[in-house]
């Protein structure tokens, strides 16, 4: 059993834009995910958000009224933590769906968030349940937020509305919990499902440790003095094993460089300086939850998120990096996400496509489309073990459109 106050688990938030994501990450969590400007201007989470939170157990109470992400129990007593989980909060922009993908190869589990006073489905419901099917993500809590707006009647109808929708999906034995993200009702009951449908997955220790990094910093002021500068900062949650302040580090495919007219990309090595889960400094990181890991490399080169989508393991033991992605491929039906749909057509020679592997988004032309296995070739490489899997949009209308999911051979 891991320490309770140390994240365990990734929840991703999924659902349509102004469901009300982001308002109900910050309520259950006090923070705000929204955090960089040029989103708070947007008013969208453009960047994937991060947010932890510990769910507290009263001993005295029983039900939902036990669960609470306060450790006082509204009955006076203190709550015992039970475990701290990381919220990722994804943007709910139909544009934006590649960067969903992308952080839903670390999400252990989903809520997905639905507004009561909508028609359901929306499109990027129904297009992030999709997503949520094809990348195989089965613990799913399902919310129903904004009842403080409409009639009990219309919550009633809106609820059999989702009961339809998800009615031979992945997300069939989902529990529907009925929320205002806003006026904070009904939290107890959420926390308690949380806890309940989405528990820490079966983990190796002894696996090596991945971590896909999903952001990069340069955490230095600007104009410090060049004695404080401190080194960059990656941040992103590990897959399996586990990872030590001090260990060595590979950081691929690395650093992009030129050499004789020709571009390669060199792996990075560097040593873990500080590990931060959550708002602590650990000796030791587990996977589940965002980690912050500070190293000795030079910042300019981890600001400004300059490595997500790269991978980072201990040196010699990371899976190879691919100029020319081959995988087996399973295409949908049809397009969803927009008011139109669309059929999908077979992958065609030459078309360009988009594809998330792990936090990695990457355009490629595809060179071959034998029977079951595409070739694509990348325009830049990506760092995946074989059996990872590829979500893949392909422009329609205009845009990145995800139409099927592929499994690296
Ligand atoms: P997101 O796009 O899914 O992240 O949605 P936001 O969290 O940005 O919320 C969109 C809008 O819905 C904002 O104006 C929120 O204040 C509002 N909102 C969110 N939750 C609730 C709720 O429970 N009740 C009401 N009445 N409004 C809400
Ligand atoms: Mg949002």
């Amino acid at each position: 059993m891991s320490d309770p106050l140390i994240p365990s688990v990734n929840i991703g938030v999924v659902g349509h834009v102004d469901h009300g994501k982001t308002t109900l990450v910050s309520a259950l969590t006090g923070l705000w995910t929204d955090r960089h400007s040029e989103e708070i201007k947007r008013g969208i989470s453009i960047r994937l958000g991060y947010a932890d939170v510990t769910f507290y157990q009263c001993p005295s109470c029983e039900g939902p009224e036990a669960f609470s992400t306060s450790n006082k129990c509204e009955c006076g007593e203190n709550g015992e933590p039970v475990r701290t989980i990381s919220f990722v909060d994804a943007p709910g922009h139909e544009t934006l769906m590649a960067t969903m993908l992308s952080g839903s190869a670390l999400m252990d589990g989903a809520m997905l968030v639905i507004a009561a006073n909508e028609r359901c489905p929306q499109p990027q419901t129904k297009e992030h349940l999709m997503a949520l099917e094809l990348v195989g993500i089965k613990n799913i809590v399902i919310v129903q937020n904004k009842i403080d707006v409409v009639s009990q009647a219309d919550a009633m109808e809106n609820y059999q509305q989702i009961r339809e929708f998800v009615k031979g999906t992945i997300a069939e034995n989902a529990p529907v919990i009925p929320v205002s993200a806003q006026k904070k009702i009904n939290f107890g009951a959420l926390v308690q499902a949380l806890n309940e449908y989405i528990p820490e997955p079966d983990r190796d220790p002894d696996d090596e440790p991945l971590l896909l990094i999903a952001r990069s910093f340069d955490i230095n002021k600007p104009g410090c003095s060049w004695r404080e500068v401190k080194g960059g900062v990656i941040g992103g949650s590990l897959t399996q094993g586990l990872l030590h302040d001090g260990d060595e580090l590979e950081i691929r495919p690395g650093l992009k460089v030129q050499v004789e007219n020709q571009t390669i990309w060199e792996p990075i090595q560097t040593k873990v300086t500080t590990i931060n889960a959550g708002s602590k400094r650990v000796p030791e990181a587990t996977p589940g939850g965002l980690l912050g890991v500070g190293t000795k490399l030079d910042p300019a080169l981890t600001k400004s998120d300059a490595l997500s989508g790269q991978v980072a393991g201990h040196i010699g033991h990371l899976p190879p990096v691919w100029n020319k992605l081959a995988f087996n491929v399973k295409l949908m039906e049809r397009v969803v996400g927009s008011d139109d749909e669309f059929t999908i057509d077979p992958l065609r020679h030459k078309e360009p496509l988009m594809l998330s592997v792990g936090t990695a988004v990457t355009v490629g032309v595809v060179v071959n489309t034998k029977k079951d296995v595409v070739e694509v070739v990348l325009k830049r490489p990506v760092c995946a073990a074989v059996g990872s899997q590829i979500a893949i949009s392909r422009q329609v209308g205009g845009r990145w459109r995800l139409i099927g999911m592929g499994t690296l051979v």
